[in-house]
């Protein structure tokens, strides 16, 4: 128990407030608190006089303070809390303002960078096909394209898989066996997400030139089935014969 002391005027706020620590009615000089009260304070509890962000203070309790209301579940912002500790700038708050890992953490989350790069691709599964056994050649589980399905059980290791090459693993929706299988009742339709690169991404997202772009990249490279784009002469065939010319003298600079 501590004598109640008076009441004297903060010196930054002006308000009347009561000092925690205090000598004949007059308050206590810093150095004299983070030198010798707060060492002692600490030896007395059994807590280290230091850490890894250095000594045990009085700034450091403000901070700790400061920190904690930053990444509180409501936090404060970080003008209400330079309002708060009575500083004249943010500049002088944002040292005080310090991101915790679990507050950056929830942040990149929320901030969806991992669901930016996925896409959901419809798959059906020949439920009929996986219960009774099929031969390892006849394929069970088909990834919806749009204007076709594959066939290939690795997709999603694929590397022309967003830019199908049409490979021997590719039926057409309008071929008898997608038909056949379209018909069937049994069929277990599932969303898969696919992880895109960054040149996937682009071509979903910024139309033909990406996508274009996208095919030129894998012209030589095989598909699972073995032949390469240039080879099996899909779509980048396709589509640079129905290019105009866009030859301008720059080019030829
Ligand atoms: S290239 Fe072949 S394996 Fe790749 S997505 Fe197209 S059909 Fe499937």
């Amino acid at each position: 128990m501590r004598p109640q002391g008076n009441k004297l005027s903060d010196w930054k706020t002006g308000e009347v407030v009561s000092f925690l620590f205090l000598i004949r009615n007059t308050t206590v000089g810093k150095h004299y608190l983070n030198r010798t009260i707060i060492p002692a304070l600490c030896r007395k509890a059994g807590v280290p006089l230091a850490d890894v962000r250095g000594n045990i203070t009085t700034h450091r309790a403000r901070s700790t303070i400061a920190s904690q209301l930053f990444n509180a579940k409501e936090p404060m912002t970080l003008f209400e809390l330079q309002e708060w500790l009575g500083h004249a700038s943010p500049s002088a708050t944002q040292h005080y303002a310090k991101i915790t890992p679990l507050k950056l953490a929830k942040s990149y989350a929320d901030a969806g960078y991992f669901a930016r790069n996925l896409r959901a691709i419809e798959v059906l599964i020949d439920q009929a096909a996986v219960r009774t056994g099929i031969a390892p050649a006849d394929p069970w589980k088909f990834y919806d394209l749009g204007h076709g399905y594959c066939t290939y059980d690795f997709f999603e290791q694929c590397p022309h898989r967003m830019a199908c090459a049409k490979c021997d693993f590719y039926m057409p929706k309008q071929s008898s066996a997608a038909l056949l299988l379209e018909g069937k009742a049994n069929l277990l339709r599932l969303l898969q997400e696919i992880p895109l690169g960054e040149a996937e991404e682009a071509a979903v997202e910024d139309g033909v030139a990406a996508y274009e772009k996208l095919l030129l990249k894998l012209t030589d490279i095989p598909t699972p089935a073995g032949p390469t784009q240039r080879q099996i002469g899909s779509d980048l065939v396709q589509i640079m014969a129905l290019r105009p010319s866009r030859t301008t003298s720059s080019d030829h600079l």
